[in-house]
């Protein structure tokens, strides 16, 4: 186990954003919730700290508690292969996927008890009865027994699931029942995602998004530009992208200015292409490849200066997610075997891991220079890729599937694609956005404004406030 340090950010910070009497509640709440607390450590466990939608909340939901006066922490547990492939495949069942395999055996759940045991030896003595821990997702279930004997009060924090039970949700159910069972509340992000049989207080708490992260703050366009241009994404129309500079003999030379973001040496986007974008970890259930190909087959829909941007991590950093490499490669595949007039239209992007602030910025970036926004996914627990967008009024085109119909209005915030693997209809209804910028506009203050009202943070903080509370009264 290791700490992930985050520093305290005054709740009052909501005031640039909310009104005075959203931060009033705010912060009377957080008055409480601290007095409540007294004495008492608040413990976030997770499965990593950078690279997906939990790190991305805890990096700025920790720093509000300990903003509020609340001692909370954040602990990220180690573990080999075999236990992030068993964690994965378990991710994939309860999206009721069957992924690249299906059965767990009685040896994968002992080694993932082994893991996680091996993760509790020298942690779990920095806990205190009557401490709250919050167990993220499958990764982490598995230390609810021991911290529960232990006195704390354990909560699990389930970021997936499914509104539709079926062969593989109920495996992977069977798998950590017996897990789950000994926390005092479950908390979910869609009341369908709960299983019938839990018995432990369940929650509904939907994610929520920081106006004031890195991510999400407001660029200057000549910022976005130079980011862009910078990270070797899309040419600076004011330049063509080289830099001068002189050689010790005196003699004049350019060099590329861009770290060369885009995969297979792709070249990067003219400055006046349109940018269809999804941002997403290379996972199947996020249907990159789909995006690929719908776009490709039909780009006779879109405009000329129309660009596929499909935007992933470097895999090379991300420990908790064994298929990342192979769907990156699946969508290299794809990209290379498509005609060259194809080709230069649609471009894949591996952002860099290493320095989570300068990721941040070249998501907000690029989901601010975006003209239209995709998010394909076949399944989706709650998508930060959809809120992110819909603050910085962008139209979104995403699949009806799990929390993004909690997410996207249909027609007024953003548009609803029914069947996911509907490909042509998923290029029309983008091209369509493409070719109607008055709706755009439209959709995308009206994402803005459901953000604001329902999925930032302070909302987030009021629940989980209660919550505390009454395991800790
Ligand atoms: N993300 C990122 N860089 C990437 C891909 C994704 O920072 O290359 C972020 C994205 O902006 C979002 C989070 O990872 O904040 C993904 O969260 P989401 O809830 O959409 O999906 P999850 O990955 O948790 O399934």
């Amino acid at each position: 186990m290791r700490e992930v340090s985050v520093g305290a950010v005054a709740l009052d910070r909501f005031a640039q954003v909310l009104p005075p009497e959203r931060v009033a509640l705010l912060s009377e709440a957080g008055r409480r919730t601290a007095e409540a607390l007294a004495g008492r450590t608040v413990w976030n466990v997770s499965s990593t700290e950078r690279g997906g939608g939990v790190a991305e909340m805890l990096q700025t939901l920790v720093g509000y508690g300990r903003g509020a006066g609340i001692d909370t922490r954040w602990f990220v547990i180690t573990g080999d292969d075999r236990f992030f492939a068993v964690t994965k495949r378990l991710h994939n069942l309860l999206h009721g996927f069957r992924g690249d395999l299906d059965h767990l055996d009685p040896a994968d759940q002992d080694h993932y008890r082994e893991v996680l045991a091996r993760n509790l030896e020298g942690w779990q003595g920095q806990v205190s009865p009557g401490d709250i821990v919050l167990l993220h997702d499958p990764q982490t279930a598995g230390m609810a027994q021991a911290l529960r004997e232990h006195g704390a009060h354990v909560i699990w924090r389930s970021h997936i699931g499914s509104d539709r039970s079926n062969a593989y949700t109920d495996r992977g159910w069977t798998f950590l029942r017996p897990f789950i069972e000994s926390a005092e509340a479950c908390v979910f992000s869609r009341k369908e995602y709960a299983p019938p049989w839990l018995t432990p207080q369940v929650t509904v708490v939907p994610p929520s998004l920081d106006p004031f992260s890195a991510k999400n703050a407001p660029m200057a366009t000549h910022s976005i530009r130079g980011a862009l241009d910078r990270a070797g994404i899309v040419r600076r129309s004011d330049g063509d992208g080289n830099l001068a500079f002189v050689r010790r003999d005196g003699t004049a030379g350019t060099v590329r200015a861009h770290r060369g973001l885009l995969v297979d040496e792709d070249r990067p986007l003219p400055p006046d292409a349109e940018v269809l974008l999804q941002v997403s970890r290379w996972d199947h259930l996020k249907d990159m490849a789909g995006v690929l190909t719908a776009f490709t087959d039909h780009l006779d829909l879109f405009p000329q200066n129309v660009h596929l941007l499909l935007v992933g991590p470097d895999v090379r950093g991300v420990t908790d997610d064994p298929e990342g490499a192979q769907v990156l490669e699946e969508c290299r595949e794809l990209r290379a075997g498509l005609p060259p007039s194809k080709r230069e239209r649609a471009h894949l992007c591996c952002l860099p891991m290493d320095d989570v602030d300068e990721n941040a910025h070249l998501v907000n970036a690029l989901q601010r220079h975006a003209t239209v926004v995709a998010q394909k996914s076949l399944m989706e627990g709650f998508g930060l890729t959809v809120t992110e967008p819909m603050w910085k009024q962008r139209p979104l085109v995403a699949s009806a599937v799990g929390g993004i119909v909690d997410q996207i209005v249909d027609g007024v915030s953003g548009v609803l694609l029914d069947d996911p693997t509907d490909l042509e209809r998923f290029a029309t209804l983008a091209a369509g956005l493409f070719a109607d910028p008055g709706r755009r506009q439209q959709l995308g203050a009206a994402a803005h404004d459901r953000v604001l009202r329902q999925f930032l943070g302070d909302r987030h903080l009021l629940q989980y406030g209660e919550l505390f509370t009454s395991l800790a009264s």
